[in-house]
């Protein structure tokens, strides 16, 4: 049926793992613990409402195109935010992206040719295993654990990779409460990882859009921030971020910080991306930011992420005990778990499903040798009531899988 001469990519492209699972999420009674979206009941309405009028008082800026790489008054805010997250950017340093996800394409599109080498954590964020693949890359994954990226592992196969010749240009870390990991990377990691990138030349691009929800514990500075203490490392980071899970994903603000080389050829290509992100959304986000509101709001709703995410995992605890191992994150919205027994985490949707509660297998966000125990449970959307009730379900759910399995399958 295929007479369309499709390019290669996208002949056959995956959808993400998630997006598969969305019809189900319309069915009577369903919790979804599969999203990833920010509990739109968070979102400071009022807010962004005063923002938004404040933006369209001038309406000529709001509604004519604006620069390529972003407004100058949201690059400034982005500046002082940067600044508050120890990082010293200047305007020149910034691009305006349409989310941060534009700002990784933009990275791939500049970086990476067809064959080279990319590498990504294991667990990853899905979309970006896509975009990684959209550049005909070869990908290959270092291993993250509690404490973020297996720096040894890491080591290890550069190591390997420059004997051969065959070194990765780029590494895509979110070392913060990674999605879909939850796992926040050392500060000691960290350094070792800036020194590995200054030792082989491999430029790390760090995705942080969760690192403001930190509900515990304290803050891990950005390889970006801790650039300044390995000499050279500057050159080799690039940092992305984004309004979406502080603030809101519908204003599609996000940007990146870099080396103004690389930034250069960033805002050629988002030209014919799209001429530049809206105008009218960067003047609202700007005026958002310049009002004061962000600080008390991201306090707000840290305590309802935090007390949403000990609700799950309390929940997890009681209804499947041993049977399901994790750690406990402590900010961004997601559990990474692991089923102990033979059930894997497909089949245990399956019955999840018809008990009226979702999460998502962890095979779509791992490129190599995919664990088909993991899975990735988000607490960001369900109120405390669901996350109890969905706790339950899924426990009756293993019941119900284990029971239906053979008990021939159930010894192997
Ligand atoms: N990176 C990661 C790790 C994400 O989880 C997401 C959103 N799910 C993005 C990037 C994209 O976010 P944005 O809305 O800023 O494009």
């Amino acid at each position: 049926m295929a007479f369309y001469n499709f390019s290669s990519v996208y002949s056959n492209p995956k959808g993400s793992p998630i997006r598969a699972l969305y019809k189900h999420l319309s069915e009577p009674g369903m919790i979804s613990f599969a999203g990833g979206y920010p509990d739109p009941q968070l979102f400071d309405v009022e807010g962004l409402r005063q923002a938004s009028e404040r933006a369209f008082d001038n309406s000529k800026a709001c509604l004519e195109y604006g620069a390529t790489d972003g407004t100058p008054r949201l690059k400034d805010e982005i500046v002082r935010l940067m600044h508050a997250r120890g990082v010293s950017a200047q305007p020149e340093n910034i691009i305006v992206t349409t989310g941060s996800q534009q700002a990784f394409d933009l990275i791939l599109r500049v970086m990476v040719e067809k064959g080279d080498r990319v590498l990504v954590e294991q667990p990853t964020y899905s979309t970006n295993i896509q975009a990684v693949h959209a550049y005909q890359a070869s990908v290959q994954s270092v291993p993250v654990t509690a404490d973020g990226l297996d720096v040894l592992e890491l080591e290890r196969l550069l190591s390997s990779a420059s004997v051969s010749g065959q070194l990765p240009k780029l590494l895509y870390t979110i070392p913060n409460f990674s999605n879909p990991s939850g796992a926040t990377m050392t500060r000691e990691r960290r350094i070792r990882l800036l020194q590995l990138a200054v030792q082989y030349q491999l430029l790390l691009v760090e995705d942080d859009p969760y690192g403001g929800l930190r509900f515990k514990g304290d803050a891990v500075p950005s390889l970006m921030a801790l650039a300044s203490e390995v000499p050279g490392a500057q050159d080799w980071v690039v940092h992305l971020s984004s309004l979406s899970k502080i603030v809101a994903p519908g204003l599609r603000v996000g940007w990146a910080v870099a080396p103004v080389e690389i930034l250069r050829r960033c805002s050629v290509a988002k030209q014919s991306a799209d001429v530049g992100s809206s105008p009218w959304t960067q003047n609202i986000a700007a005026e958002y930011l310049s009002g004061g509101r962000l600080e008390k709001h991201l306090s707000h709703i840290c305590a309802a992420y935090g007390a949403k995410c000990r609700a799950l995992a309390d929940g997890l605890r009681r209804e499947l005990g041993e049977e399901l191992a994790f750690h406990e994150p402590s900010g961004g919205m997601f559990i990474w778990a692991r089923l102990t027994g033979a059930v894997t985490a497909s089949e245990l949707l399956q019955q999840a499903i018809a008990r009226g509660v979702m999460f998502v297998p962890g095979e779509g966000f791992q490129v190599d040798a995919a664990d088909p125990f993991s899975l990735r449970l988000s607490f960001a959307t369900p109120t405390l009531d669901e996350v109890a009730t969905g706790t339950r379900r899924l426990g009756e759910a293993l019941a119900d899988t284990q029971a239906r399995k053979s008990p021939q399958t159930l010894l192997a």
